[in-house]
């Protein structure tokens, strides 16, 4: 499932592409995504608009199009976008397709549905708290995430880090990979209660998220299955990864003395070392 660093790098691509170019029309193939696509309020919201930006919030693209519109999309676990010449032939699974005004076509494509395409009005506010996105929490890459607001955010919640952490209200844009990769980094037990995180610890773990984020956006993100950004390139974060997806080996920090573990929470694998995280 494509998280902060997997979007950011395909909302990049998508601004570098589709910045000037103007939509005239709009396809619908499947409107039963994870929210049903509301056809006539695409199309009116879409054609005849240029796109102005694309910009990220969390795990949201926000595609800006002029007089105060935009599109909202959310890529589930299997989405994606590609830019191909009009009159291209389509796959199966490519839902929404836009046509542009300089002879291509932008489209979005998603074998599990579980995305969203939702037209919307652009006076969102930045936090995001009113149109279609959910209520989120700070930009971890941004200077409003802030260790005393990260501990404040930590320190009121009894669930195990790791699931705090996934939790969009808490920090926006984590997900299982970088939450497990981030508590190896900071040597913080998955388990342990968000609440019971002492200052240090906490700022251990934001400067951790802050790093592992920078650092695979950097790489294009991370592709495990099937994500790829929109030139159709696999991330190259993978090979950097210390303990996701690598049960039974050698922690990469204390050796042959452990063994990376694999423990489900909140029904996703997590991986860690229970000798260098407590
Ligand atoms: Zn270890």
């Amino acid at each position: 499932m494509p998280e902060l660093p997997e979007v950011e790098t395909i909302g990049r691509a998508l601004h570098l592409q589709l910045v000037g170019a103007r939509i005239l029309q709009v396809e619908v193939r499947q409107p039963r995504l994870r929210r049903l696509v509301d056809i006539e309020a695409l199309v009116a919201g879409c054609v005849d608009r240029r796109i102005e930006a694309v910009r990220r919030r969390g795990k949201y693209l926000v595609v800006e199009l002029n007089r105060q519109r935009c599109l909202v999309l959310h890529l589930g676990m299997t989405g994606s976008f590609r830019i191909e010449p009009a009159g291209a032939p389509t796959l199966p699974h490519d839902h929404v397709v836009w046509e542009l005004d300089d002879g291509r076509c932008w489209i979005f494509h998603d074998p599990r549905r579980f995305g969203c395409v939702v037209p919307a009005s652009l006076s969102l506010d930045d936090t995001g708290r009113r149109g279609p996105l959910p209520e989120l929490g700070p930009e971890p890459l941004s200077d409003g995430f802030t260790v005393e607001d990260f501990h404040r955010r930590l320190s009121r919640r009894q669930a195990p880090i790791k699931n705090v952490l996934l939790d969009q209200r808490v920090v926006a844009g984590i997900g299982n990979i970088y939450a497990g990769e981030a508590l190896f980094m900071a040597g913080i037990n998955p388990r342990r209660r968000a609440a019971r995180i002492g200052r240090d610890s906490c700022r251990r773990l934001h400067r951790a998220l802050r790093e592992v984020l920078t650092e695979a956006i950097a790489c294009g993100g991370t592709t495990i299955s099937d994500y790829r950004s929109v030139d159709g390139l696999r991330g190259r974060f993978a090979v950097h990864l210390q303990v996701y997806g690598k049960p039974g080996e050698n922690c990469p920090r204390c050796g042959a003395v452990a063994k990376i573990r694999v423990l489900p929470m909140a029904g996703r694998s997590t991986f860690y070392c229970p000798r260098c995280q407590h």
